[in-house]
């Protein structure tokens, strides 16, 4: 069986049901990524994602030197960053970095972010 969208062979086959009307899909595994990547996102895709949240929220903080407020974190979809009070921008930035770092490395994170998933 090819893929729906290509000539490839299809290496994911999908069932959605949709105003109750059911839908099959076949892809290839390029454009299951495409296709769903977002929605059913594999740990690299996952993983991908966070440390891009992380670079962008970092990239943020430098720039700014505080952290996003809950709006400005909506806004740019951001992760949210609540820091204790005491702690300084330095302390955030290189507490967020090791975050980036484990992530990269693929390291399971510790429980100090919470992901909504969607
Ligand atoms: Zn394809």
């Amino acid at each position: 069986m090819t893929c729906d969208l290509c000539e490839s062979a299809a290496t994911v086959h999908l069932t959605e049901i949709r105003c109750g009307v059911k839908h099959e899909r076949h892809l290839c595994d390029r454009h299951a990524e495409q296709v769903i990547g977002t929605r059913f996102p594999t740990a690299e895709t996952r993983n991908r994602v966070r440390a891009d949240y992380f670079r962008r929220v970092i990239a943020f903080i430098k720039e700014h030197n505080r952290v996003p407020t809950t709006e400005e974190s909506l806004r740019l979809k951001l992760p949210m960053v609540s820091p204790s009070s005491q702690e300084s921008i330095a302390d955030t930035l290189r507490w967020m970095q090791r975050i980036l770092d484990s992530i990269e490395a693929n390291e399971p994170l510790h429980g100090e972010i919470e992901f909504k998933d969607e």
